[in-house]
């Protein structure tokens, strides 16, 4: 393949960039931390070609702040929701601004086309009655980012050690047991008491979190914390939403 002119600057940043597979463009910036970004992505793209993969910079401002502003939201949900309802969505299409700080103008319309590419393109999920959660293409490609931008905010399953946005958790509300269905339904099996394997509480498999648990999606969305990556632009807003969301989805 057509490497030859690739450094180990090269190469570092497309390891750091491939296990990451989304990043701001402040970040690819701070993991470059040279001059001239442009040039690097295209030796990068040159010597990716013969492989057919590309390092695609965002062409589109838009659809990535827009893409990111919804997993900030549905990380963020109230109550370990890890959905948002679809008026929360496009409430966050109308709060975007670009990196000076400027509103981005995307209608109603434009919004409402991006997140029916999102769920096409498989990054985000909306159930029948509209509310979006992460898909599990999210879940697998995006693990990295999700932990390290919200490393508060996203659960790991208490036995496999994966992203859980969709299981149960302990009824005691200190303990942070949270467990997939299926590893719940695996550990637990015909136990006669089930007890939590982090506190040994029993163990009711009812106080749920992620989508299936609820009838409405959440009311509001809490954005008390900036998100890391970026410095964030947003802190202390709520979404103040309602609207109904939520039912059968795949387990994730
Ligand atoms: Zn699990
Ligand atoms: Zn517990």
């Amino acid at each position: 393949m057509a490497t030859s002119g690739f450094t180990n600057t090269h190469r570092l940043f497309l390891q750091a960039a491939i296990s990451k597979r989304l990043m701001t463009e402040a970040t690819a910036l701070d993991l470059y931390s040279q001059d001239n970004f442009s040039d690097f992505v295209g030796q990068l793209n040159e010597g990716l070609n013969s492989v057919e993969l590309e390092f695609r910079r965002a062409q589109d401002e838009v659809s990535g702040a827009f893409v990111m502003a919804l997993f900030d939201a549905i990380v963020m949900a109230d109550d370990e929701a890890f959905c948002i309802s679809s008026t929360a969505a496009l409430h966050e299409a109308g709060k975007l601004k670009n990196k000076e700080n400027k509103p981005l103008a995307l209608s109603k319309k434009d919004a409402e086309s991006l997140l029916d590419r999102f769920v096409k393109d498989q990054w985000l999920i909306r159930s029948a009655a509209g509310a979006y959660s992460l898909s599990m293409r999210s879940l697998l490609e995006l693990q990295t980012y999700l932990k390290e931008t919200y490393d508060d905010q996203i659960q790991e399953c208490t036995l496999c050690m994966e992203i859980v946005t969709k299981g149960q958790r302990c009824v005691v509300a200190a303990c942070s047991c949270r467990l997939h269905n299926h590893c719940a339904g695996t550990y637990f099996g015909n136990m006669n008491k089930p007890v939590c394997p982090t506190c040994s509480s029993a163990w009711t498999g009812r106080t749920l979190i992620g989508l299936s648990d609820r009838t409405a999606a959440p009311s509001t969305v809490r954005r008390r914390r900036r998100r890391r990556e970026d410095g964030g632009a947003e802190v202390g807003e709520d979404g103040g939403q309602d609207e109904n969301g939520g039912d059968e989805e795949e387990d994730a």
